[in-house]
């Protein structure tokens, strides 16, 4: 069950427009069942258009089109769908009504423009568009589906749930698949592959594993490809299970779940609150934490403490300590967290220094570097870890880092 993407369009291929239509139309299809096996963007041209179809045709079960379908002349899908399919255009009255009904509720004229958009290839079955003017078309040759589709994307969408999902659904059930995702921090992407080779040589053929890593956070995919929902379902959660045996110190947990999510839910489950204490990472942990519906029952706020005077004045640093440390060190970091812990009178703190580049490090402190922090009613405890050289990549991974410290305490105590 093999499905191909066309997007046409000038706009997606000189960078002016996201393929966003893809992205979508892929995830519906993947789930589906669909094997979604090639994306293709094309120009507005005829010959371009035709490659594409022909590349598809024969190959794939259905071919999802989408863009070129507006009133301008820019808009050529449509002509070159007639000369594909070997058809002419034809007023379709039910279209036409549809589009004079919209354009008499917007106050407007039909024009010329607005009649050619009710024209549909003969051979066609039309798909009618109630979010916008331009239909969607579905033909058929040999054993391939083509489904041309407008480009705007809520048109395209509202097509394929009103009409595409569902006839695709009952031509094409036989197949199911299940995603189960495994949210993991705490290793890089090369060392966990090597922690589960054995669970991956292992694994079922009907399930296979992704890694996808952003920020140090890597989603672990398992997806399941079969005929029985039930049974697919128990095979992934025995997998699920060899995974927390296998790697449990670097679940933290699954489906889309974030480490500020976590962390949230751990707070209000005990009952407990969390400031921070931001340097180098400039109040991202705040907007990390303060992202979640809800935070303010367990965040009291930060300090982004950037100066040595705000270091001290707010927080209470001791100043001999930067004179013997420097402001990026274990001794400052910790005082940031006691400091702020008093000054917001919460349960938890969090703190970070470090350098996030690209300038301003030095032989024994590189670009990169964080020391990281967390005070609680036990005392303090306290990480240095060395990232890369980009600056905006370097504060989201100091701040997931810091995250990740605060979470483990939190479980821990
Ligand atoms: P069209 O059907 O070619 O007239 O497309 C109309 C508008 O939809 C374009 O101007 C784009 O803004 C948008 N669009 C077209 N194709 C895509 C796509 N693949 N992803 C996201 N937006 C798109
Ligand atoms: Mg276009």
């Amino acid at each position: 069950m093999k499905a191909f993407i066309i997007t046409i369009g000038d706009e997606l291929l000189i960078g002016q427009t996201v393929d966003t239509n893809s992205a979508w139309m892929g995830a519906e299809l993947s789930a589906l069942g669909f094997d979604v096996a090639r994306i293709t963007s094309v120009h507005d041209r005829r010959d371009d258009i035709i490659y594409a179809l022909d590349e598809a045709q024969g190959k794939a079960d259905a071919v999802l089109i989408t863009g070129g379908l507006g009133p301008t002349s820019d808009d050529i899908t449509k002509h070159t769908l007639c000369e594909y399919f070997d058809t002419k255009l034809v007023s379709d009255p039910v279209v036409l009504e549809m589009i004079e009904n919209l354009t008499g509720r917007r106050g407007m004229p039909m024009n010329d423009n607005n009649r050619r958009q009710a024209e549909v290839p003969e051979s066609c079955r039309v798909l009618t568009n109630a979010a916008g003017t331009a239909p969607g078309m579905w033909f058929e040759k040999d054993d391939t589906i083509f489904i041309s589709m407008p480009g705007v994307p809520n048109e395209m969408k509202y097509l394929m749930k009103e009409h595409v999902l569902p006839e695709l659904y009952k031509r094409f059930r036989s197949q199911v698949i299940i995603h189960k995702n495994i949210m993991t921090y705490g290793t890089f992407e090369a060392k966990l592959a090597e922690i589960l080779t054995d669970f991956e040589s292992g694994l079922p053929s009907e399930i296979k594993l992704a890694y996808l890593p952003s920020s140090g956070v890597i989603k672990l995919r398992l997806t399941a490809t079969g005929t029985s929902e039930s049974e697919l379902s128990d095979l992934i959660s025995k997998q699920v299970t060899k995974l927390y045996e296998t790697i449990p110190e670097f679940i933290y947990g699954e489906d889309e779940v974030s480490l500020e999510m976590v962390i949230g839910k751990l707070l209000k489950e005990k009952n407990k609150t969390v400031s921070a204490a931001e340097s180098c990472t400039g109040g991202e942990i705040a907007h990390l934490i303060t992202s979640i519906a809800g935070s303010s029952e367990y965040f009291n706020g930060s300090v982004v403490a950037y100066s040595n005077i705000v270091k001290k004045r707010i927080l209470g640093v001791h100043g001999a300590l930067f004179e013997e440390y420097g402001a990026v060190s274990e001794e400052v970091v910790r005082e940031m967290a006691i400091g702020a812990r008093k000054l917001f009178g919460t349960d938890y703190s969090v703190a970070t220094s470090g350098i996030a580049g690209p300038g301003g490090g030095t032989e024994t402190k590189p670009v990169g570097i964080v020391w990281i922090a967390v005070a609680s009613a036990k005392g303090v405890v306290s990480e240095k870890h060395v990232f890369g050289t980009d600056r905006l990549t370097n504060i989201k991974r100091f701040s997931l880092r810091a995250l990740n410290l605060l979470r483990k305490q939190i479980i821990s105590e």
